[in-house]
């Protein structure tokens, strides 16, 4: 039961960017690996539910940090159930839910496409609060506590777009990002 944690609290999904070329057709499984050499491990005893959108494979991926992938083609791979606590977000993890975009920071129009349907699936269906909507780089530590994350103060750049934008702007996919 270690990993195990109820949807109750959970208030933020956070966006991430696997980091990989843009237009570079990584997998899930891929991502599996690794975090596996980075010590990562899932909790199995926690099952993967039926989903409809998201596609599971057998035997379930042992180590992913997120709870979703999006690939290329706008596949939604699971990655870990919504109660697993994730491994994504240094600090955050306990509360929130993982999802992984394959590229850097530009990506096709199923994978924008894939990324409104699962978040707003979370919304409507999955998360009991409305939920804080953003991206890794926001998670960054505040330094000159403005109340402000601004660029200058981000650990990492992930996931390469501002997703308070995209949300705000009702999921409509970012014309910079879009991969040609
Ligand atoms: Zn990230």
């Amino acid at each position: 039961m270690g990993n195990w944690r109820s949807l109750e609290n959970v208030d933020t999904i956070v966006v991430h960017c696997a980091a990989t070329p843009n237009g570079q057709p990584f997998t899930a499984e891929q991502i599996d690996s690794w975090h596996a050499d980075r010590g990562f491990k899932r909790d199995l005893t926690i099952p993967l539910e039926a989903e409809p959108f998201t596609l599971h494979t057998e035997p379930p991926l042992g180590h992913i940090g997120y709870h979703y992938v999006i690939e290329l083609d706008g596949t939604i791979r699971s990655g870990r159930p919504l109660n697993e606590i994730g491994a994504h977000a240094y600090g955050h993890n306990r509360f929130s839910v993982g999802i992984c975009i394959v590229g850097t920071d530009a990506f096709t129009k199923r994978q924008w496409a894939a990324l409104a349907t699962l978040v707003d699936w979370l919304i409507c269906e999955r998360i009991a609060a409305p939920p804080v909507i953003c991206g890794h780089r926001d998670l960054s530590p505040d330094v000159n506590g403005d109340g402000e994350v601004e660029p200058w103060e981000w650990v990492k750049t992930c996931p390469g777009f501002d997703v308070k934008e995209w949300a705000e702007n009702k999921f409509v996919p970012l014309d910079k990002h879009i991969l040609a």
